[in-house]
């Protein structure tokens, strides 16, 4: 029956190719909308791998308040600005703080639980039908630290062992043993031993787009300016046509914000941009994703060598 259903999904990335196959699954007739071809410089394409169902704690928090003037203020610290986007930020630094209460905390992490839990079954839903060739590597990821201010550690610490996450505290000589190549500069560390990594994001979805076209899905290599309704039916424009549909779904990632906000629907996404560099031939020196929590950047062993990233910059 719901073959007839028309769905259009607006983006080609992990969200949109994954939320496609699953409508699929379900019958609707799927076509993906995409300014560029799946796969190119996207988030899916240069993020750092991490299936990572344990991040329920949000970054509005009590604590993460008080530690923001100083993050600021350093330049090798985990928080960079620009100075000139402030003004732009206001609203939506005003809805962060207002969330950054215990109670809008503990609301958050125990909602974004219950739909992380979900995301590794959904996953091998998924990766039950594509060939993976060691694509995906099932060795944990690790957190680090050589500061010793335990505090905000503690606070997640706590809030994932009360959401009932599993996690491994571990000292200076178990990370050694996880991770042997690291020299031994840090203090202490979290280890999620179920949490898995990609070796290759951009393959990865480039073989779930192959098998949404395979499952007859269709693809539209067009930039979408806006959606409209013609009754109670969106319709995508671009600079010369107009596509109808029944349902619509919006997976653009960063740039959803646009499109969102022409519907009306406010909702309060800022990007956080980040980067990577490659070090080519060096990935037999990590065996899982290492992230030095405090220094704000993380190295994940890829394919392509070892993928080193910035992390948590709030930029425009
Ligand atoms: C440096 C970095 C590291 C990250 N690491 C991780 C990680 O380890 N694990 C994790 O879970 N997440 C990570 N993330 C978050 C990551 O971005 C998401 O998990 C995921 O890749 C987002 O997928 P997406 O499909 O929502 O967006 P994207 O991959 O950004 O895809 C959006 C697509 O929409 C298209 N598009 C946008 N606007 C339009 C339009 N108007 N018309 C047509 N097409 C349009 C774009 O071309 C793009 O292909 C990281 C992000 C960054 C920046």
């Amino acid at each position: 029956m719901n073959k007839n259903i028309k769905v259009g999904i607006i983006g080609a990335g992990i969200q949109g190719v994954s939320n496609a196959l699953f409508l699929q699954k379900k019958g609707f007739n799927v076509t993906i909308f995409d300014r560029d071809n799946p796969g190119t410089q996207a988030a899916s394409y240069g993020n750092a791998g991490h299936f990572s169902p344990y991040a329920s704690v949000p970054l509005n928090r009590p604590d993460v308040l008080a530690d923001v003037p100083s993050m600021l203020l350093s330049s090798s610290g985990p928080l960079a600005l620009k100075w000139n986007y402030i003004p732009k930020m206001i609203p939506w630094f005003v809805r962060f703080i207002m969330n950054s209460t215990t109670k809008n905390m503990m609301h958050t992490a125990k909602n974004m639980h219950q739909i992380l839990d979900l995301a590794l079954p959904a996953y091998d839903e998924l990766f039950d039908e594509i060939d993976l060739e060691g694509l995906v590597e099932n060795k944990g990821i690790l957190y680090i630290w050589n500061d010793q201010d335990l505090k905000s550690r503690e606070l997640e610490i706590n809030i994932r062992n009360e959401l009932g996450v599993e996690q491994q505290l571990v000292n200076k000589a178990e990370i050694h043993d996880l991770e042997p190549h690291i020299k031994p500069f840090y203090h202490a560390g979290v280890y999620y031993p179920y949490a898995r990594h990609a070796r290759n994001p951009r393959k990865i979805l480039l073989k779930l787009f192959d098998l949404f076209l395979k499952k007859g899905g269709k693809f539209n290599k067009v930039n979408i300016n806006d959606i409209n309704f013609d009754g109670e039916k969106p319709v995508f424009k671009t600079d010369n046509q107009s596509f109808i549909f029944d349902k619509a779904v919006i997976a653009c990632g960063a740039f959803s914000k646009k499109l969102t906000d022409n519907l009306g629907e406010r909702i309060p996404l800022d990007t956080e941009r980040g980067y990577h560099v490659h070090f080519k031939g060096c990935d037999h020196l990590l065996n899982r994703p290492v992230i030095f929590s405090n220094r704000g950047f993380g190295i994940t062993p890829m394919e392509q060598g070892l993928r080193v990233l910035e992390q948590l910059s709030l930029v425009g």
